[in-house]
């Protein structure tokens, strides 16, 4: 496996695959961005190309490539192996993890599938009218090739069948969510066949639309009824919670629009997927839906590896206004820049991309800041020449303008609204107080995760350990140095830390290269912390400007110099532990013993002043 996982390293650079999930920025030789796995505003999220690892200083993760994508995804180690592998075209031999195994089960199923629909859709029975029906919402065979639109055919048991086919267990497909489980007295079969005939499919007769996760794979799907269908049932049907697919953590489209949100730098929020794919074939790729849910909190935390602008589309309509002011003071309260599409009345994206592509991108480049739709909307509701009404307006409004993160944001909002209604902003401004103090509960606002790594607090010379560790690990030539340094007081010291005596004892052995280190120590605390004092080493974090990479033209200067506060803090340390043992041997009457130790308090003070 070992030689598996460094052909995988040595395939991929890491950051390639984690500017799939965040925006990276240059920053010196490395790449910085905000960290995707705690809440933040300054980045310090370091990547370092060099030696293909990562690590966050707000929130102590790190970790190479694995690492990264077992963090991000969720997964085990054996998991994020095998999407590594797969995407480095490498072959791995079969393990045998048992809730991976299911896991990849699942997915392989759900791409059989999903395999089995697109075929219904060009082939079979969904050949003549569910296309026409496809085409006559405007869409192109490529875009329906590309999204992976399927059909799946009346009847009880079509994919059934053809996954039993596949040999795949009743049990195995159960568990993808693509079938249901009759209501039986016989809940414990003892036959194959009697198992069997419990379950049919659950998609009958309905246009499928795959819904995959970041990466592209398919995870659940979604499923309209067809045209001429069954219209007494749901229109659309999604698959249930399962290993794979969890709705909140879900948006349609992500997979195709994620590098479009990033370039363009804001994310187009739609209703329906019929309105993504719409979008994306009149051009704007960075569009994504929420599929059967309300926007979640976690849908936006993905969002924002991306971009941290989202301009929303909403029906027009009561609920979906109600939806609207939701999803937008959510976003507000992520720290997002939010925007409202107005497309008219009655309208859809998708039907107003098959209709009129150009009034579409028009009108998402017209998109109007959130607040400024709910002033629209308030204004419209009430009058504001009149007390009663200035006091709705202004209740409404604030309570939205309380979730905004942003306070030269808020203050704009506060003077415009003051101006608006002509009164005292200082009254808006007490208002806003007490929206502060008592009404707003709705959305408990997430807090920060404090910086650095808990744990006891360590002593001036235990830091300055670590520093000199870091330096040993960010340059090969301050390792090597230290190895040939010349004073077991010191070497004593240090090797007390078992992350320091490992490097010293095995500097030549690992030719004092750093990768070779984490490889041996791979995922244990020694890597970790290995990882964590390199780029303590590497860069500096600040509160204002995030991260900066220090300044290191002379390690072995830098290292000299911790080196020299170490030696003055043992001494320190001896001063005081001598000064006690005098006044033992004073108290005791022992003069000899109080006088040699006078002697050697005055030696090591010297030394202290002279170096
Ligand atoms: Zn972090």
């Amino acid at each position: 496996m070992n030689s598996a996982v460094e052909e995988i390293k040595s395939r991929i650079n890491i950051v390639d695959l984690i500017g799939e999930y965040v925006r990276l920025s240059k920053a010196g030789a490395n790449w910085r961005a905000r960290c995707p796995f705690h809440n933040e505003k300054t980045p310090s999220f370091m990547v370092s190309e060099e030696k293909q690892i990562w690590h966050c200083f707000g929130c102590g993760k790190g970790g190479d490539v694995f690492g990264f994508l077992m963090e991000q995804e969720g997964l085990e180690f054996k998991e994020a192996l095998k999407i590594l592998a797969d995407k480095a075209g490498i072959q791995l031999q079969r393990y045998d993890g048992k809730a991976a195994d299911d896991k990849n089960k699942i997915m392989e199923i759900l791409e059989l599938a999903t395999k089995f629909y697109e075929k219904q859709l060009w082939d079979g029975a969904g050949k003549g009218k569910i296309m026409e029906y496809l085409r006559q919402r405007g869409l192109k065979n490529e875009t329906i090739k590309d999204f992976r639109l399927g059909y799946a055919p009346a009847g009880w048991r079509n994919l059934l069948n053809f996954l039993l086919g596949k040999e795949y267990e009743i049990e195995e497909i159960a568990k993808t969510g693509l079938l249901v489980q009759k209501e039986t007295n016989n809940p414990q079969p003892t036959t194959h066949n009697q198992a069997v005939s419990n379950y049919y499919d659950r998609f009958r007769d309905r246009i499928i639309f795959p819904v995959a996760d970041v990466m592209g794979k398919v995870v659940g799907f979604s499923a309209r009824v067809a045209p001429g269908g069954d219209e007494s049932q749901a229109k659309y049907v999604n698959t249930p919670e399962t290993v794979a697919y969890h709705k909140s953590k879900i948006l349609y489209g992500i997979d195709k629009a994620k590098q479009e949100i990033k370039s363009r730098d804001f994310t187009v929020l739609v209703e329906g997927n019929l309105d993504v794919i719409a979008s994306h074939q009149a051009g704007i790729k960075n569009t994504v839906a929420v599929s059967g849910t309300a926007l979640t909190s976690d849908q936006l935390e993905i969002l924002k590896r991306y971009s941290d602008s989202v301009k929303m589309f909403f029906d027009a309509d009561p609920a979906g206004e109600g939806a609207a002011k939701k999803s937008i003071l959510l976003a507000f309260e992520k720290g997002f820049n939010a925007e409202v599409v107005d497309i008219g009345e009655g309208k859809d994206a998708a039907e107003l991309a098959a209709k009129d592509p150009a009034k579409l991108i028009a009108s998402v480049e017209k998109a109007i800041p959130a607040m400024e739709y709910f002033f629209n909307k308030s204004f419209a509701k009430y009058d504001s020449r009149k007390a009663e009404g200035k006091k709705k307006i202004a209740g409404e409004i604030l309570n939205a303008v309380s979730f905004m993160e942003n306070e030269v944001e808020k203050s704009h909002w506060i003077k415009n609204l003051a101006g608006k209604l002509e009164v005292a902003e200082k009254s808006i401004l007490d208002t806003l107080k007490k929206i502060k103090s008592g009404a707003r509960e709705n959305y408990a606002g997430e807090k920060e995760v404090p910086g650095g790594e808990s744990g006891p607090a360590l002593s001036r010379s235990e830091m300055i350990r670590d520093k000199i560790t870091g330096l040993m690990l960010a340059d090969r030539l301050v390792w090597k140095k230290v190895l040939e340094y010349n004073s077991d007081d010191i070497i004593n010291f240090l090797k007390n830390d078992e992350l320091f005596r490992i490097i010293f004892e095995k500097g030549r052995e690992l030719d004092f290269e750093f990768g070779k280190l984490t490889e041996e120590y791979r995922n244990s605390e020694i890597d970790k912390k290995a990882q964590r004092l390199f780029f303590e080493a590497k860069y500096q974090f600040d509160a204002r400007e995030g991260v900066k990479e220090n300044e290191l033209r002379d390690g072995w200067l830098l290292a000299e110099h911790y080196i020299k506060e170490l030696e003055k803090e043992i001494c320190r340390g001896k001063l005081k532990m001598i000064e006690r043992d005098i006044k033992k041997a004073e108290e005791e009457g022992d003069k000899n013993a109080a006088v040699y130790l006078m002697r050697e308090f005055s030696k090591i003070t010297k030394d202290l002043e002279n170096n």
